[in-house]
This record gives C-alpha cells, sequence and structure tokens, in this order.
C-alpha cells in the first residue's frame, strides 16, 4: 500500500497485536483494528495548506494524492447561542456534517475505505448499510472506477436506494431489518471469489476516516479543544475514531487536552450507551431494536468494544434518550442551528439529557456531531410535527 511517512500499520485495540494495512479485523482476536502512527512534532504552520482532511495529512493513512475524494470534510462548526443557554454551558456547537458530498459523515469513511480498497487491487466493494454507508460507498466506488454493492434492510430510505442507482451501485434490498442484511452480507462473501473487499462497518480505515472530524473541530476552535463532545452512535467507529484524532492532536502537540466524548443512543437500540452506563466493556444485548432512528438501529455494532474503551478512557459517558425526545431534538435543533435530522437530533436529545444529570460545567464547551443532513430525514420530522397537529 502507499502510505503516508507516519502511517506505520495497524493495531488491535482489543489485544494490541501489530498488522500491516490489509487486514479488515485482528488476525488474532477478531478485535477492531486502528492506525499505528509514527507522530511527529507539528505546528498549525507545519500543516499543508489543503481544504478538508488533506490539511492533517501528517496525522492520515493515504497522502491527498492518493486518496479517492469527491470533497468530503471541511464541514462548518457552527455556534449554537440558544444551545448553550439551554444547556447552561459557556457555547455549543454542530459539526454539521450534513455538508458532506452525499450528506453524511459516512463519507469520510468510504473515502479511506475504498482508497484502501482500491490500493490493494480490488475491482468490487461491498458493505451492509442502514442506507447512507451504500450511498457514500457507491458514490467512492464510483469515483475510484470500481464496482459497488451495498446489503440494505427493506425499511431503508428511499433517497438512499436512489441515489446508490444514480451512482451505479448494486444493491440488494433485504426483507427485515440491519442485522438481516448483514446476514445477507456475511452469506453473498462467504460464497464470493476473490475479487472484492470489505468496506463494512466495523473497517480500520473507516475509522481513520472519522478521525479528520476531531482535527477539524480543535482547528476550527483555534487548537483549543473542546470539553464535550456529543456523538449520535451506531457502531461506534466515530467515537473510536474521535478518540483516536484528539488523542493524535494531542501527541503531536497541536492541542494540549482532549475532549470527553459522550455516545447518544435511542433507548431501544442503545448497545453502547447501556453499557456505558453500566461500566460494561462489552455492548448490551440488545433484544428489540426498534427506533424510527433507521441509521442508528443498530442491535450489534460493529465498533462496540472498541467504542466503549474510547469513552471510558476520554471520560465520558453513555446517554440513552426516547425517540420523541429525539424527534423534538431535532425539530429544535433546525429552529436554533444547522439542518438536523433525527440522527442529529439524537445528539440534542442526548446533550439536554446529560445537561439534567449535570455532566456538564458551566463554563464548558460542547460540540453536538450532525451526522446526517437534515433534510435526508425529512419525512421523519414532518410526521412528528403532524403527530403534534403542526
Ligand atoms: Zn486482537
Amino acid at each position: 500500500m502507499e502510505t503516508t511517512a507516519a502511517f506505520r500499520g495497524l493495531s488491535c485495540t482489543a489485544c494490541g497485536a501489530e498488522t500491516d494495512g490489509t487486514a479488515d479485523r485482528c488476525p488474532d482476536c477478531g478485535g477492531v483494528l486502528v492506525g499505528d502512527y509514527d507522530t511527529q512534532a507539528l505546528t498549525p504552520a507545519d500543516l499543508p495548506d489543503a481544504p478538508g482532511p488533506g490539511r492533517f495529512e501528517p496525522l492520515r493513512p493515504f497522502a491527498r494524492a492518493e486518496t479517492v475524494s469527491i470533497g468530503e470534510g471541511a464541514t462548518p462548526l457552527v455556534p449554537v447561542p440558544d444551545l448553550a443557554d439551554e444547556l447552561g454551558v459557556g457555547a455549543a456547537y454542530v459539526k454539521d456534517e450534513g455538508r458532506n458530498p452525499t450528506g453524511a459523515l459516512a463519507d469520510r469513511k468510504l473515502s479511506l475505505a475504498v482508497t484502501a480498497a482500491t490500493q490493494r487491487g480490488t475491482e468490487r466493494v461491498l458493505t451492509p448499510s442502514t442506507g447512507n454507508g451504500a450511498q457514500a460507498s457507491a458514490a467512492y466506488a464510483a469515483r475510484a472506477g470500481v464496482d459497488s454493492k451495498g446489503f440494505v434492510p427493506s425499511r431503508c430510505p428511499f433517497l438512499n436506494k436512489a441515489m446508490v442507482n444514480v451512482h451505479g451501485g448494486d444493491m440488494r434490498v433485504v426483507e427485515g431489518r440491519y442485522d438481516d442484511a448483514v446476514a445477507a452480507f456475511d452469506d453473498a462473501t462467504d460464497e464470493a471469489d476473490d475479487d472484492w473487499a470489505s468496506v463494512a462497518p466495523g473497517h480500520p480505515f473507516r475509522i481513520e476516516g472519522a478521525t479528520g472530524v476531531a482535527f477539524e473541530i480543535a482547528a476550527e476552535l483555534d487548537w483549543a479543544v473542546p470539553d464535550a463532545v456529543v456523538h449520535p452512535t451506531g457502531h461506534g467507529e466515530t467515537i473510536v475514531g474521535l478518540e483516536r484524532g484528539f488523542a493524535a492532536a494531542e501527541a503531536s502537540g497541536l492541542t494540549d487536552a482532549a475532549p470527553r466524548l459522550y455516545a447518544a443512543q435511542p433507548e431501544t437500540t442503545a448497545a453502547v450507551a447501556d453499557a456505558a452506563r453500566e461500566g460494561e466493556t462489552e455492548p448490551v444485548t440488545v433484544e428489540r431494536p426498534d427506533t424510527i432512528v433507521g441509521p442508528l438501529e443498530v442491535p450489534e455494532p460493529a465498533a462496540g468494544a472498541a467504542a466503549l474503551t474510547a469513552l471510558d478512557r476520554t471520560g465520558g459517558d453513555g446517554v440513552a434518550v426516547p425517540d420523541k425526545e429525539i424527534l423534538q431534538g431535532a425539530v429544535d435543533g433546525c429552529e436554533m442551528g444547522p439542518e438536523t435530522g433525527a440522527t442529529g437530533g439524537t445528539a440534542v436529545a442526548g446533550a439536554r439529557a446529560l445537561a439534567e444529570r449535570d455532566a456538564f460545567a458551566a463554563d464548558d464547551t460542547v460540540v453536538l456531531v450532525n451526522p446526517v443532513a437534515g433534510s435526508k430525514e425529512a419525512d421523519l420530522l414532518r410526521s412528528h410535527l403532524m403527530s403534534q397537529g403542526i
């Protein structure tokens, strides 16, 4: 693989085993892999003058010129003073990942996962997805000139299915819920020939893609990191990426602290959040996943244990919130700041619940991540308003 000089390979978040950049999971224990770097001392002036994640090339696995990119990253960190007042904190911001090319944070992840796959010479990338990952996978595969196939549950939004087709991607719509789509993906990949690569959730370069969110938040705050970041959580990849990113920025000397990370989840599918609350090191079993927030209906998170380690390491926690509060959080978020969908509303509702239990100090700077464009989830918000007679 053609990686940056800083990238040494991958190491396992569970057992510490080191491997090269070509494994998807730890060959020894099946744990989640993350990038290992020779971190050099950096000042902001040392960073390349480039937009988006490319600016952080010294802390990333692939050089800008080698990365499959359609302009992901460089999303705004929008101040939301009304939310800061409501939460009783010094400042609140929304990191609006809805501004990515396909309207989701998933773009950062698939950019690097597809880059890694194509560097290995693959002609086809495969992933199970609740919807946005399949759309991003199709978009980045098209850009790289390779085929893609997404395995999505029947409840996957029409918008995602349509855009997979528009990008020329193949798709299998699996009757049932997300775990049925994962089972179909597992069956298909067991039988597939060698000419494909997985870009499924838990993939190490998806996690590396998420580190850019941390770098950009720190840079936007003039390298003074926030006190807390609240992230709507499905698989837990972005929690791991945020922790790795903030830790790398601190290790390089760009920052001198790292924020507490909070994983916000719908209460019926709170595999990570409930485990964090209970001090467990593995995700809890979700009996009946049933949330209106499709992207977060992930009963068996692919990076759940790694995310729990990351939350613990930062002094953060989990927070589980009911769908009704999530939808209200989304609508209120749209009134106070950038358009937040149901997925992003989980951060608003989660931050409110965290404020209720005094998780924030009065002078804290709190960042909420909006992982999906509000307009991608307009039908959920509209039906919430109609249920209230609006
Ligand atoms: Zn391992």
